[in-house]
Protein backbone atom coordinates (compact mmCIF):
# COMPACT_ATOMS: atom_id res chain seq x y z
CA UNK A 1 0.00 0.00 0.00
CA UNK A 2 1.48 3.19 -0.44
CA UNK A 3 3.12 4.78 -3.33
CA UNK A 4 4.66 1.79 -5.08
CA UNK A 5 7.37 2.10 -8.15
CA UNK A 6 7.73 -0.74 -10.80
CA UNK A 7 8.36 -1.63 -13.80
CA UNK A 8 4.79 -2.77 -15.87
CA UNK A 9 3.67 -3.33 -19.63
CA UNK A 10 1.09 -1.88 -20.81
CA UNK A 11 -2.09 -4.10 -21.47
CA UNK A 12 -4.94 -2.09 -22.23
CA UNK A 13 -6.41 1.62 -21.87
CA UNK A 14 -9.94 3.06 -21.71
CA UNK A 15 -10.94 6.62 -21.59
CA UNK A 16 -12.50 7.96 -18.80
CA UNK A 17 -14.04 11.76 -18.40
CA UNK A 18 -12.46 14.46 -20.85
CA UNK A 19 -9.21 13.93 -20.35
CA UNK A 20 -8.59 10.76 -18.35
CA UNK A 21 -7.53 7.21 -19.14
CA UNK A 22 -8.06 4.02 -17.37
CA UNK A 23 -5.01 2.01 -17.93
CA UNK A 24 -4.72 -1.55 -17.10
CA UNK A 25 -1.27 -3.01 -16.19
CA UNK A 26 1.14 -6.39 -15.65
CA UNK A 27 3.54 -5.40 -12.96
CA UNK A 28 6.59 -6.72 -11.73
CA UNK A 29 5.89 -5.89 -8.15
CA UNK A 30 1.83 -6.10 -7.61
CA UNK A 31 0.98 -8.01 -10.32
CA UNK A 32 -2.48 -6.78 -12.44
CA UNK A 33 -3.00 -3.61 -11.82
CA UNK A 34 -5.85 -0.86 -12.76
CA UNK A 35 -5.20 2.57 -12.43
CA UNK A 36 -6.69 6.07 -13.18
CA UNK A 37 -4.08 8.37 -14.95
CA UNK A 38 -5.32 12.06 -14.82
CA UNK A 39 -5.08 14.36 -17.72
CA UNK A 40 -3.45 11.41 -19.41
CA UNK A 41 -5.74 12.65 -22.82
CA UNK A 42 -4.56 15.73 -23.02
CA UNK A 43 -1.85 16.78 -25.98
CA UNK A 44 0.75 17.97 -23.80
CA UNK A 45 0.62 15.34 -20.49
CA UNK A 46 3.33 13.92 -19.35
CA UNK A 47 1.80 10.39 -19.46
CA UNK A 48 0.14 10.55 -22.91
CA UNK A 49 2.72 8.59 -24.97
CA UNK A 50 3.43 5.82 -22.23
CA UNK A 51 0.38 4.93 -21.63
CA UNK A 52 -0.38 3.29 -24.46
CA UNK A 53 -0.44 -1.07 -24.84
CA UNK A 54 2.64 -2.62 -25.88
CA UNK A 55 4.77 -0.21 -23.74
CA UNK A 56 7.27 -1.25 -21.06
CA UNK A 57 7.26 1.13 -18.41
CA UNK A 58 8.79 2.81 -15.33
CA UNK A 59 5.41 3.33 -13.37
CA UNK A 60 4.67 4.65 -10.43
CA UNK A 61 1.19 4.48 -8.54
CA UNK A 62 -0.83 5.18 -5.43
CA UNK A 63 -2.55 2.68 -3.51
CA UNK A 64 -5.33 3.03 -1.14
CA UNK A 65 -6.45 -0.57 0.77
CA UNK A 66 -9.54 0.33 0.14
CA UNK A 67 -9.91 1.09 -3.53
CA UNK A 68 -9.04 -1.27 -6.09
CA UNK A 69 -8.43 1.47 -9.11
CA UNK A 70 -4.97 2.61 -7.87
CA UNK A 71 -3.61 6.37 -9.13
CA UNK A 72 -0.94 6.71 -11.54
CA UNK A 73 1.62 9.40 -10.53
CA UNK A 74 3.68 8.84 -13.14
CA UNK A 75 4.95 7.00 -16.06
CA UNK A 76 7.95 6.28 -17.92
CA UNK A 77 8.80 4.38 -20.94
CA UNK A 78 11.56 1.97 -21.24
CA UNK A 79 10.71 0.65 -24.09
CA UNK A 80 7.84 0.60 -26.86
CA UNK A 81 6.92 -2.50 -29.10
CA UNK A 82 4.36 -0.16 -30.75
CA UNK A 83 6.73 0.02 -34.01
CA UNK A 84 6.66 -3.75 -33.77
CA UNK A 85 3.07 -3.92 -33.77
CA UNK A 86 2.72 -2.58 -37.05
CA UNK A 87 3.23 -5.92 -38.84
CA UNK A 88 -0.09 -8.00 -38.71
CA UNK A 89 1.75 -11.30 -37.86
CA UNK A 90 3.13 -9.10 -34.55
CA UNK A 91 -0.04 -7.18 -33.94
CA UNK A 92 -2.14 -10.41 -33.57
CA UNK A 93 0.43 -12.42 -31.31
CA UNK A 94 0.94 -9.46 -29.25
CA UNK A 95 -2.73 -9.08 -28.94
CA UNK A 96 -2.98 -12.73 -27.80
CA UNK A 97 -0.40 -12.77 -25.39
CA UNK A 98 -1.75 -9.37 -23.35
CA UNK A 99 -5.13 -10.90 -23.30
CA UNK A 100 -3.59 -14.33 -22.01
CA UNK A 101 -2.30 -12.21 -19.19
CA UNK A 102 -5.26 -10.02 -18.91
CA UNK A 103 -7.73 -12.88 -18.47
CA UNK A 104 -5.51 -15.51 -16.30
CA UNK A 105 -3.37 -12.97 -13.85
CA UNK A 106 -5.22 -12.08 -10.75
CA UNK A 107 -5.82 -8.80 -9.34
CA UNK A 108 -3.26 -7.35 -7.20
CA UNK A 109 -1.45 -10.67 -6.67
CA UNK A 110 2.36 -9.77 -7.63
CA UNK A 111 3.73 -12.75 -9.28
CA UNK A 112 7.43 -11.84 -10.81
CA UNK A 113 8.02 -15.02 -12.76
CA UNK A 114 4.52 -14.29 -14.58
CA UNK A 115 5.35 -10.37 -15.50
CA UNK A 116 9.04 -11.94 -16.51
CA UNK A 117 7.35 -14.53 -18.78
CA UNK A 118 5.56 -11.61 -20.03
CA UNK A 119 8.35 -9.56 -20.88
CA UNK A 120 10.50 -11.88 -22.15
CA UNK A 121 7.38 -13.11 -24.77
CA UNK A 122 7.01 -9.79 -25.70
CA UNK A 123 10.36 -8.97 -26.32
CA UNK A 124 11.11 -11.59 -28.44
CA UNK A 125 8.05 -11.63 -30.59
CA UNK A 126 8.35 -7.94 -31.46
CA UNK A 127 12.05 -8.86 -33.32
CA UNK A 128 10.32 -12.15 -34.64
CA UNK A 129 7.28 -11.72 -35.96
CA UNK A 130 7.03 -15.01 -38.04
CA UNK A 131 7.05 -16.92 -34.30
CA UNK A 132 4.05 -15.32 -33.79
CA UNK A 133 2.14 -19.03 -33.55
CA UNK A 134 5.16 -20.74 -31.18
CA UNK A 135 5.53 -17.98 -28.87
CA UNK A 136 1.45 -17.60 -28.50
CA UNK A 137 1.53 -21.59 -27.79
CA UNK A 138 4.59 -21.09 -25.05
CA UNK A 139 3.05 -18.21 -23.60
CA UNK A 140 -0.29 -20.41 -23.24
CA UNK A 141 2.18 -23.32 -21.61
CA UNK A 142 3.95 -20.81 -19.20
CA UNK A 143 0.15 -18.69 -18.20
CA UNK A 144 -1.31 -22.23 -17.77
CA UNK A 145 1.50 -23.75 -15.32
CA UNK A 146 2.12 -20.17 -13.51
CA UNK A 147 -1.57 -20.08 -12.65
CA UNK A 148 -2.01 -23.69 -11.97
CA UNK A 149 -4.12 -24.80 -14.68
CA UNK A 150 -1.21 -27.27 -16.11
CA UNK A 151 -1.35 -30.83 -15.54
CA UNK A 152 1.68 -32.58 -14.11
CA UNK A 153 3.65 -33.63 -17.00
CA UNK A 154 6.31 -35.91 -15.15
CA UNK A 155 4.38 -38.90 -13.96
CA UNK A 156 1.50 -41.26 -15.76
CA UNK A 157 -2.05 -39.89 -14.14
CA UNK A 158 -3.07 -43.72 -13.25
CA UNK A 159 -0.03 -45.60 -11.92
CA UNK A 160 2.55 -42.70 -11.33
CA UNK A 161 5.30 -44.42 -13.08
CA UNK A 162 8.04 -41.29 -13.89
CA UNK A 163 7.24 -40.49 -17.96
CA UNK A 164 10.40 -38.60 -18.23
CA UNK A 165 12.79 -38.43 -21.02
CA UNK A 166 13.99 -42.00 -19.78
CA UNK A 167 10.30 -43.24 -20.26
CA UNK A 168 10.85 -45.80 -23.47
CA UNK A 169 6.84 -46.62 -23.65
CA UNK A 170 4.49 -45.00 -25.48
CA UNK A 171 2.86 -41.93 -23.87
CA UNK A 172 -0.70 -41.11 -24.08
CA UNK A 173 -2.30 -37.91 -23.56
CA UNK A 174 -6.59 -37.35 -22.44
CA UNK A 175 -8.41 -34.69 -23.34
CA UNK A 176 -8.08 -32.82 -20.03
CA UNK A 177 -4.23 -33.07 -20.67
CA UNK A 178 -3.80 -35.73 -18.66
CA UNK A 179 -0.77 -38.12 -19.26
CA UNK A 180 -1.28 -41.87 -18.99
CA UNK A 181 1.03 -44.78 -19.50
CA UNK A 182 0.09 -47.45 -22.07
CA UNK A 183 -1.20 -49.74 -19.50
CA UNK A 184 -3.35 -46.91 -18.22
CA UNK A 185 -4.44 -45.23 -21.00
CA UNK A 186 -8.20 -44.50 -21.05
CA UNK A 187 -11.21 -44.33 -23.86
CA UNK A 188 -10.23 -40.89 -26.11
CA UNK A 189 -6.53 -40.46 -25.30
CA UNK A 190 -4.52 -39.55 -28.11
CA UNK A 191 -0.81 -40.65 -28.99
CA UNK A 192 2.22 -38.65 -27.36
CA UNK A 193 5.63 -39.00 -29.03
CA UNK A 194 8.61 -38.42 -27.61
CA UNK A 195 9.15 -34.86 -29.42
CA UNK A 196 5.75 -33.53 -28.66
CA UNK A 197 6.39 -34.54 -24.94
CA UNK A 198 9.35 -32.89 -24.95
CA UNK A 199 7.79 -29.43 -26.28
CA UNK A 200 5.09 -30.07 -23.18
CA UNK A 201 7.45 -30.22 -20.37
CA UNK A 202 10.23 -27.94 -21.69
CA UNK A 203 8.79 -24.43 -20.69
CA UNK A 204 9.98 -24.32 -17.75
CA UNK A 205 13.79 -24.60 -18.82
CA UNK A 206 14.04 -22.75 -21.80
CA UNK A 207 12.95 -19.48 -22.72
CA UNK A 208 10.77 -17.69 -25.53
CA UNK A 209 13.94 -18.13 -28.12
CA UNK A 210 14.98 -21.80 -27.41
CA UNK A 211 11.40 -23.34 -27.02
CA UNK A 212 9.78 -21.52 -30.19
CA UNK A 213 12.95 -22.78 -32.28
CA UNK A 214 12.34 -26.72 -31.00
CA UNK A 215 8.76 -25.40 -31.35
CA UNK A 216 9.49 -24.84 -35.47
CA UNK A 217 11.81 -27.90 -36.04
CA UNK A 218 9.66 -30.43 -34.81
CA UNK A 219 7.27 -31.87 -37.24
CA UNK A 220 4.07 -31.08 -38.03
CA UNK A 221 2.09 -33.57 -35.84
CA UNK A 222 3.96 -32.74 -32.49
CA UNK A 223 3.09 -28.51 -33.38
CA UNK A 224 -0.58 -29.64 -34.51
CA UNK A 225 -0.45 -31.59 -30.52
CA UNK A 226 1.09 -29.47 -28.20
CA UNK A 227 -0.61 -26.24 -30.01
CA UNK A 228 -4.35 -27.77 -29.93
CA UNK A 229 -3.54 -29.33 -25.97
CA UNK A 230 -2.18 -25.52 -24.86
CA UNK A 231 -5.59 -23.76 -26.65
CA UNK A 232 -7.85 -26.42 -25.56
CA UNK A 233 -6.55 -26.18 -21.89
CA UNK A 234 -6.80 -22.47 -21.91
CA UNK A 235 -10.42 -23.26 -23.11
CA UNK A 236 -11.10 -25.12 -20.47
CA UNK A 237 -9.43 -22.97 -17.62
CA UNK A 238 -11.53 -19.86 -18.79
CA UNK A 239 -14.77 -22.08 -20.25
CA UNK A 240 -15.05 -20.34 -23.01
CA UNK A 241 -12.56 -19.08 -25.83
CA UNK A 242 -10.29 -16.07 -25.19
CA UNK A 243 -11.53 -12.90 -26.75
CA UNK A 244 -8.41 -12.21 -28.73
CA UNK A 245 -7.73 -14.96 -31.57
CA UNK A 246 -4.23 -17.19 -31.23
CA UNK A 247 -2.02 -16.16 -33.85
CA UNK A 248 -1.92 -19.58 -36.03
CA UNK A 249 1.47 -19.12 -38.15
CA UNK A 250 1.43 -20.21 -41.45
CA UNK A 251 2.85 -23.42 -40.85
CA UNK A 252 -0.15 -25.16 -38.61
ZN1 LIG B 1 0.29 -45.75 -15.84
Amino acid sequence: MGLVETQAIVLQTYKLADADKIVLCMTEKSGLVRGVARGARRLKSKFGASLEPFTLIHLTFFEKETRELVTIKGAEIVKSYFQASGSPEAFEGLVYILELVKEFAPPHHADERLFKMLRACVDFLAGQPARAASVSTYTELWTLRLTGFLPEFKTCGGCGVPLGESFRGQRYISHEGVLWCQDCRRGGAQPLCAEAYMLLSSTRQRGPAAWSESFEEAGEESRRVVSETARRLVRRALEREPRAGKASGAKI
